[in-house]
């Protein structure tokens, strides 16, 4: 027997408003991310997925050379306040010697991460920029928090091809409440800034921190769109047993696919990453998370001894410094899951 249709489903409202031109309310989708049955979004998530990215999911290297950072960011293990984190920076040689390596290894891209560390200068992060693509055409992805205009200019001039920088949370308040060090609105100045000069842009939010409800994911996910981003993190607060936030409860996985497979409809061409912290609350969520709309996964090729501590938040990730095999691993599990790694 058909159900009847009802004004009041929000499916239905999804139905209706993709038919009118694509986009789609705030109020629609916090709505959906409520709703019991969640499944046929999924469904649809999935579709738009094929169609867009035809079973090909995407394998990134990312390389986290330092673990110094200026900020006090409330939910992060690298806040500048944790004084029991043993602290870490690759020089310049080791950091391209790492990278030309996962060039070897078959990756197309390298996200180079720290936390917000002044050290490497405007100057020194060009080198780098230039010391890789003189020697390899892999794309770089730059993670290194908020900057100057004029430094993103110029890494942009040097080769960098990406910029990755998560607006975190849209709700002002909850993002001033985490963040003593910085102000929404510089974050997404910053974005601002990437976008023309000509990046590819990544932006991401977190699920599960305090004071969010789905009205604000739904902004986050609206954010997302009105920011023109390329790509976009979506992944769960994890609680850091060092930070202002340690009996915080961790952010729910159901919620983080249901935030994924909505921007996926939203923006069929968004690139979505699979978030490593997914992965760490529940490993079969991040095999999950492909049918759910994501097509992208990060692999790190951070040396062993120096992996240990990037410690956003716990994880027990491997500490195999084997680059070629960590990647051959990925590809046969892209395989098994049916999807094509690239
Ligand atoms: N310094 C860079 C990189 C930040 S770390 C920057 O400012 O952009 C990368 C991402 O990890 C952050 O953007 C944040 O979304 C995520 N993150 C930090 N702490 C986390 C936690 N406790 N749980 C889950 N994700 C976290």
């Amino acid at each position: 027997m058909q159900r009847p249709v009802t004004g009041n489903n929000p499916m239905n409202e999804l139905t209706k408003e993709l038919s009118m031109g694509g986009n789609l309310s705030k109020d629609t989708l916090s709505k959906l991310l409520g709703m019991d049955d969640f499944f046929p979004v999924y469904q649809l998530a999935d579709r738009y997925n094929e169609r867009q990215n035809h079973g090909v999911v995407r394998i990134r290297a990312i390389l986290e050379f330092s673990n110094y950072c200026r900020r006090q960011c409330r939910y992060c293990g690298l806040n500048r306040t944790n004084l029991k984190l043993q602290r870490y920076r690759m020089d310049e040689k080791e950091i391209i010697n790492t990278v030309l390596i996962a060039y070897r290894a078959g990756y197309q891209t390298i996200v180079l991460q720290s936390g917000e560390d002044p050290a490497y200068d405007k100057e020194m992060v060009g080198r780098i920029i230039r010391g890789i693509k003189d020697q390899c055409p892999i794309a770089i992805t730059l993670s290194l928090g908020e900057r100057s205009r004029e430094e993103y200019a110029y890494w942009k001039e040097c080769g960098a091809d990406r910029y990755l920088l998560k607006h975190e949370t849209s709700d002002p308040d909850i993002y001033r409440s985490l963040h003593p060090c910085g102000t929404l609105e510089n974050r997404l100045q910053c974005l601002q800034w990437l976008k023309e000069l000509g990046y590819e842009t990544g932006s991401g939010f977190m699920i599960g921190l305090p004071g969010q409800t789905n009205d604000t994911i739904a902004n986050d996910i609206l954010t997302l769109q009105r920011l023109g981003c390329d790509m976009a993190g979506i992944g769960p607060f994890i609680a850091h047993p060092d930070t202002p936030l340690k009996d915080h409860p961790d952010g729910s996985t159901e919620l983080t696919k249901r935030a994924v497979a909505l921007s996926r409809i939203l923006m069929p061409q968004l690139n979505l990453p699979a978030t490593t912290a997914l992965g760490v609350l529940d490993d079969g969520e991040k095999d999950d998370i492909f049918s759910c709309g994501a097509n992208v996964i990060m692999r790190k090729v951070t040396p062993g001894i120096y992996r240990r501590l990037y410690e956003i938040y716990p994880s027990n990730l491997s500490l195999d410094d084997d680059i070629y095999k960590g990647r051959r691993d990925l590809e046969d599990s892209i395989r098994r899951l049916g999807k094509q790694p690239l």
